[in-house]
């Protein structure tokens, strides 16, 4: 089950890398691993996958510890300040920085522990008051004060479209937040600006994500099936 689910997958990518005449190996694939348990994590690692994405430290950190270095993990939920630290400590990636605020709390740790700490910027694509994210207008503003004041390494940008059950209606988010990374990446604002992360897409949509230039896919029920 789980191997025909990611060769599905993997198979999908490729044909949606095809029609949008993109190199395959521009595209990573995050395994969104919440609520699987070690033995499925390590199924899937045996079935080639190598980035697992996580949205609550505490379920995250036993996992990650289990697995040392072998994989890297990105963090993909909600930050908050008092975990800062750990987030800071355990993940590579952290994908659904927002604002000023939890940026300076994750670069003061990642000072002190002598540590790169990659960062995509979390867009509020959708204006939605239960999503996280920096609202599109204020990207800008964001990212200019996280490059002056921060060691932070700033890839890309993240988002997360409203839900609908037609992923034809997440194009037109995707083509926006894609639009606002090339406007960035033109002033510069990113750490390397030929190269712009874009995490886009999960179960539903990520074809369309693909070819609206997504680099990273956040997939979770498409590859464990349903969470309970
Ligand atoms: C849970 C989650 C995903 C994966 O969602 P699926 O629909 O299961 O693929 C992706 N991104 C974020 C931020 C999530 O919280």
């Amino acid at each position: 089950m789980l191997n025909t689910n990611i060769q599905t997958i993997l198979a999908t990518i490729d044909q949606s890398a095809r029609k949008a005449k993109r190199n395959l190996n521009e595209i990573k694939l995050v395994a969104v691993s919440k609520k699987v348990n070690i033995e499925q994590i390590q199924k899937a690692i045996d079935y080639g996958l190598h980035i697992f994405g996580e949205s609550y430290l505490q379920e995250a950190v036993p996992k990650i510890r289990h697995f040392s270095d072998q994989i890297k993990w990105h963090f993909i939920g909600h930050i908050q300040s008092n975990k800062a630290k750990q987030v800071a400590e355990l993940f590579n990636v952290v994908e659904t920085v927002g604002s000023y605020k939890v940026a300076k709390i994750l670069d003061n740790h990642a000072r002190a522990l002598n540590k790169q700490l990659e960062i995509l910027v979390q867009i509020n694509i959708g204006k939605e008051q239960q999503k996280s994210g920096v609202p599109f207008e204020e990207a800008e503003s964001l990212l200019r004060l996280l490059t002056k004041e921060t060691n932070l390494h700033i890839s890309g940008l993240m988002a997360i479209p409203p839900y609908n059950i037609d992923p034809e209606k997440s194009r037109p988010y995707y083509r926006e937040i894609k639009k606002l990374a090339t406007r960035l990446a033109i002033q510069r604002l990113f750490r390397n600006n030929d190269c712009v992360e874009l995490s886009m897409g999960m179960s539903g949509d990520y074809s369309i994500a693909i070819e609206e230039g997504a680099t990273i896919i956040r997939v979770g029920t498409a590859i464990f099936g349903e969470r309970t």
